[in-house]
C-alpha cells in the first residue's frame, strides 16, 4: 500500500453523495484519507459510489446518513465515525439546500431548513468533532461556505444569511484554536455546476423560454466575470491545500474560487 500525505487520517465529508462534496472527498481520498460519506440518494447507488472511492483510491470508506437538520442524527453519525475510525481528523461541512424567492415571499419552513443545514449543522459536527482534534493536537476544519458568504444576491436571504453566518463560524473556531494544530478555514465558490445550481439553470430556461445553454451562460455572465463554471476538482486542490503542511498557518480565511465573482 503506498503512503500519500493524508494516509491514515480519516475525513468526514457532510453531504458528500452529489456535487462539491463528492469531488472533495474524493481529492481527499486521493491523497489517502479514509472517508466518512454522507448525504441523501438511492441506497445502492450510495453503496456502490462509496465502494467505488474505497477501490480507487485504496482507502477505506463508510456513510452514515445522517439529515444535517437534525442535531441527533449527526450525532449519531459523529458517534459511527469514532466508532469505525477513531474519530475525525478532517471535518468537511459541505452539506447544503438552496430555496429563492424574496424576503416577502420567502416560506418560513424553507428558512429554517436553510439555516439548520447550511450553518447550524456545521456547529454541531464541529463541537462533536473538536475534543478528539485537541487531544491528537491536529485537526482541519473546511467550511463549504460561498461567494454568498461575502456578498449577497437578490432572493437568496436564508441561503446568503447562512453562508455569512458559515464565515463567521469559521472565524471564530480558527481563532479558539489559533495556538493548536487544528486549522480552521471556509472555501467560497462561485457558480459551480452541480444538481444545486442545475435546478437554477432550468428555472431560468423554463421563466426566459431559452434553452439550457443559453440560460447557463446568462447565469454566468450576471455574476462569475471569468464566464467559466467553477469545478468540484478545483475546489478539492483547495481543500488538500488547507490540509497539507503549507496550510499549518493559515486559519480562519473565506478563500473565495469565483472566477473573479467578488473582485467586483
Ligand atoms: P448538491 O445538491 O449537488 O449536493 C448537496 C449535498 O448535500 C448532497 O449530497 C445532498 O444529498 C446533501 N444534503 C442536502 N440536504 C441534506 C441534509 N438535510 N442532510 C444531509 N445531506 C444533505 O449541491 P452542491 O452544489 O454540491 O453544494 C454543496 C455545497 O456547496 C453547499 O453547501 C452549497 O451551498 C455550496 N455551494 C455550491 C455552489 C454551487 O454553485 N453549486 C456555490 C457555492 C457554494
Amino acid at each position: 500500500m503506498k503512503t500519500s500525505m493524508l494516509s491514515g487520517k480519516t475525513a468526514l465529508v457532510t453531504g458528500s453523495t452529489s456535487g462539491i462534496g463528492l469531488g472533495l472527498a474524493r481529492a481527499l481520498a486521493e491523497q489517502g484519507a479514509n472517508i466518512v460519506f454522507n448525504g441523501f440518494g438511492d441506497a445502492q447507488q450510495i453503496e456502490k459510489l462509496h465502494t467505488d472511492v474505497a477501490q480507487e483510491f485504496d482507502v477505506q470508506t463508510a456513510y452514515h446518513n445522517a439529515d444535517m437538520s437534525k442535531p441527533a442524527e449527526i450525532a449519531a453519525m459523529m458517534q459511527f465515525a469514532q466508532d469505525k475510525f477513531g474519530g475525525v481528523d478532517i471535518l468537511v461541512n459541505n452539506a447544503g439546500i438552496q430555496f429563492v424567492a424574496n424576503v416577502e415571499d420567502f416560506p418560513p419552513e424553507k428558512w429554517d431548513a436553510i439555516l439548520a443545514i447550511n450553518l447550524s449543522s456545521a456547529f454541531h459536527t464541529s463541537r462533536l468533532a473538536l475534543l478528539g482534534m485537541k487531544q491528537k493536537n491536529w485537526g482541519r476544519i473546511i467550511n463549504l461556505a460561498s461567494v454568498h458568504g461575502l456578498v449577497g444576491s437578490e432572493q437568496k436571504s436564508a441561503y446568503v444569511a447562512a453562508k455569512h453566518g458559515l464565515v463567521g463560524l469559521t472565524k471564530v473556531t480558527a481563532l479558539e484554536t489559533a495556538h493548536t494544530g487544528i486549522t480552521c478555514n471556509a472555501i467560497c465558490p462561485g457558480w459551480v455546476l452541480t444538481p444545486l445550481v442545475q435546478k437554477q439553470v432550468d428555472d431560468r430556461a423554463a421563466r426566459d423560454k431559452v434553452s439550457n445553454e443559453e440560460a447557463k451562460k446568462a447565469l454566468l455572465v450576471e455574476k462569475q466575470p471569468s464566464g467559466e463554471f467553477v469545478t468540484p476538482e478545483e475546489l478539492g486542490a483547495l481543500a488538500v491545500f488547507f490540509c497539507s503542511p503549507a496550510g499549518n498557518q493559515v486559519r480562519g480565511v473565506a478563500w473565495n474560487v469565483d472566477g473573479g465573482w467578488a473582485a467586483q
